[in-house]
């Protein structure tokens, strides 16, 4: 019985690698040639031209991300099974925060956002008795599942593809099903 779902945002609702992909419209990587957690190894860029990039958009590049397709109908199939809350990963500049709290507002209403978002990159650290993560990066799944009793589903994306670990999700239209019965299905971690 899962009692809290935290749901990630950056990778499961949030299209982050496509924003970042808008940055450099010189190249031509498209999601599925982000093979891997760190972009700019995949863009042959350095990774502070990538931060530059992004901070330099301010808070517009957070809140415009797109939504990941079929975002709303994912977090309304976890809410049946469990209420969701939000668990997110600012960057260092502050107005990352701001902007995600905008654009989880914009996209989920400020009902299921006002007081339920949670910043943080200690995902594990919300880990008890019952509760759920989903989330792309596998090292949160990892940590999450160290708990008792919890389940962790890793969402799966080209840039995590390669991890067999966890229990996994297909990156399709058929995600908000597999993740239904995945947490539905899943009994707790012994
Ligand atoms: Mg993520």
């Amino acid at each position: 019985m899962i009692d809290r779902i935290f749901c990630d945002v950056d990778g499961v609702l949030a299209d982050f690698v496509g924003g970042v992909l808008k940055l450099f419209p010189d190249s031509s990587a498209t999601h599925t040639d982000i093979t891997e957690w760190n972009i700019s190894n995949c863009l042959g860029v350095p990774n502070d031209e990538v931060w530059r990039r992004v901070n330099a958009e301010g808070i517009e590049f957070w809140g415009h991300l797109d939504p990941i397709p079929g975002a709303l109908q994912f977090v309304r199939g976890l809410e049946e099974i469990a209420p969701v809350t939000f668990a997110t990963t600012p960057s260092r500049q502050p107005h990352s925060a701001a902007g995600k709290l905008g654009w989880l507002q914009y996209h989920f209403g400020t009902k299921r956002t006002d007081g339920n978002v949670v910043l943080t990159s200690q995902k594990h650290l919300l880990a008890r008795p019952d509760t759920a993560l989903v989330d792309d990066k596998p090292e949160n799944v990892g940590q999450f599942l160290e708990a008792d009793d919890v389940c962790a589903v890793l969402f799966a994306q080209p840039w995590n593809g390669t991890i067999t670990d966890f229990v996994s999700v297909e990156n399709s239209q058929k995600r908000t099903l597999k993740v239904l019965d995945i947490l539905a299905t899943v009994e707790p971690a012994a």
